[in-house]
């Protein structure tokens, strides 16, 4: 059996290290920040259990810096705040403030922060917003709370199917936000119906650079081998990875860890791929290349 690991060292938007731009950068700035003050460090985080996992290896979360999404829980004679890589909503941000909270860095995802700016510019201008997004995404809570900000609420819409149910008249202004994690092939699917419906329509397509680039090579892997192990846990890119996948290949699997592996599922085939999502350190990845090629023997 040959096992082909994906790599991304010539993956343009992808850091060799094969985590997302917006997770290698967050691990940068929470290191440098503990070189620097050392402890007392409060990282308010909408999954606060994620936050250190791809560097658990190094250490990270070990001491030092906490996790939390309970932004009263910091107290500022004691901790300095940092914002997670997944953002915040407005109204954390100000709660954080009346606080008293010293802002020591925002480790918010850049792409995050342009999907924000995208949408509070639509509501500035009057549109209706619609977003396109898994209903799980963490990114929902942000966008949710930007538009409670002016009063307004936001649509998900999942699938072409659900576009019917989008409670607007053909004329009314709808502002389409695209998910920062979010696949180009359901996305057409999903345009298409809009305009079919709607006479007023402005896109924003905040589709991030990994899924721009990891989505492809899920595509080429799963169309490539017999079967394919995703290795991560992540809402967005996990999901929509699967997505792809499962799109071109039936035998694809999804794992968190290594211990989730069936024999099975490897048994017999000749070629397995293997790939990590966006915040699957690749030391992961080796683990699980190692113990299916332990398992072909
Ligand atoms: S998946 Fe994209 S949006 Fe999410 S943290 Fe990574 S780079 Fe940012």
């Amino acid at each position: 059996m040959e096992v082909i690991k994906a790599r991304f060292d010539d993956t343009k938007g992808i850091p060799p290290s094969g985590l997302c731009v917006g997770i290698h950068r967050a691990g940068a700035i929470h290191k440098k920040m503990i070189r620097k003050y050392g402890d007392g460090l409060a990282v308010w985080s909408l999954r606060p259990e994620l936050d250190f996992l791809p560097f658990k290896k190094e250490g990270l979360g070990a001491r030092g810096i906490r996790t939390t999404n309970d932004i009263d829980s910091i107290k500022a004679k004691d901790e300095q705040l940092i914002f997670g890589v997944r953002g915040a909503p407005p109204q954390i941000r100000k709660r954080a403030r009346d606080l008293g909270l010293e802002l020591l860095a925002d480790a918010t995802c850049p792409f995050v922060i342009q999907q924000e700016e995208a949408a509070e510019e639509l509501l500035r201008e009057g549109y209706n917003l619609v977003l396109l997004s898994s209903r799980t995404h963490h990114g929902i809570p942000r966008l949710t709370g930007i538009a409670q900000e002016v009063g307004r609420e936001i649509c998900v819409v999942e699938n072409e199917g659900e576009v019917d149910r989008i409670r607007l008249a053909r004329n009314e202004p709808v502002g389409v936000i695209v998910q920062t994690t979010f696949w180009i092939e359901s996305y057409k699917r999903i345009m298409t119906r809009i305009l079919e419906r709607f006479a007023n329509v402005r896109v924003r397509n905040m589709a991030c650079v990994d899924s721009l680039h990891r989505l492809p090579v899920v595509e080429k892997m799963a169309k490539e081998v017999d079967a394919l192990v995703i290795i991560g846990w992540t809402e967005g890119m996990t999901n929509r990875m699967l997505e792809v996948a499962l799109s071109f290949n039936p035998r694809v699997y999804k794992i968190e860890k290594v211990e989730q592996l069936q024999p099975e599922w490897v048994q017999g085939v000749a070629t397995v791929g293997v790939i990590g999502a966006n915040e699957t350190p690749d030391w992961m990845v080796d683990d699980v290349a190692k113990r299916i090629k332990a398992i072909a023997g």
